[in-house]
């Protein structure tokens, strides 16, 4: 009998996902419908602009791979503006050798293991972020603290060995620079995985669009 209750419990549960997919598809659809040729365009426009900041941003990391991390050093104003939103980039010169071993730490890991990919894959068009979507990602119950603290914790940043962790004063050096809001952090969390992999007390997934 508990079993079957089990069996009802996930079929209720699985419905309600499907009713929440299904409301979310019909609201896109929507909200598309109403869309004129002019926004249609503007927000294409929006999309290739950021999808093509990004590959820009992934080939000049590339090159700085493959160089060892040469052109990052010829090109240190470019590469303080990307990750630390300064041309000043005399302060952070220390910092570039230690993004250049994590670029190759985090490919290694990707090779290494496929799954690993769920933590860094940001759709190319996808907008720039300062927080998660609050669409699908909600305060955690458990969380007491306001919501643009993380309350002294740097677990993400530490369990990724992030370079950009100033862990003495416990301070991100990259926070709203090119790489922070394109890339994972300003968006982070998007998926249960994630909030799982990092134990995070702070988020929780409301509607995950990766299920
Ligand atoms: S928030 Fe800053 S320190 Fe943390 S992972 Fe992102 S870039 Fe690194
Ligand atoms: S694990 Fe969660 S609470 Fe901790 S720093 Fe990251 S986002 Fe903040």
């Amino acid at each position: 009998f508990s079993e079957e209750r089990y069996i009802n419990k996930d079929i209720i549960m699985y419905n309600k996902k499907q009713v929440i997919k299904n409301k979310t598809i019909a609201t896109t659809v929507e909200h598309f419908n109403r869309v004129s040729i002019e926004q249609f365009i503007s927000w294409l426009t929006q999309e290739l602009k950021w999808a093509m900041a990004r590959i820009l941003f992934l080939l000049y990391g590339g090159l700085a791979m493959i160089s060892f991390g040469l052109t990052a050093y010829l090109t240190a104003p470019i590469g303080s503006k990307l990750f630390f939103g300064t041309w000043k980039f005399w302060p952070y010169l220390k910092y570039y050798h230690r993004i250049i071993i994590q670029a190759y730490r985090v490919l290694w890991m990707m090779l290494k293991d496929n799954e690993y990919t769920f933590l860094f894959a940001v759709p190319l068009t996808s907008e720039p972020r300062r927080g998660p979507d609050r669409n699908f990602i909600a305060l955690s119950g458990n969380w007491i603290h306001e919501e643009n603290t993380c309350y002294g914790c740097v677990r993400c940043c530490e369990k990724i060995s992030c370079p950009l962790l100033n862990k003495k004063e416990g301070i991100c050096v990259g926070y709203d620079s090119f790489y922070w809001n394109y890339f994972l952090c300003g968006r982070y969390p998007f998926t249960q995985k994630q909030i799982d992999y990092y134990a995070c007390e702070k988020w929780r997934i409301k509607y995950d669009p990766m299920d």
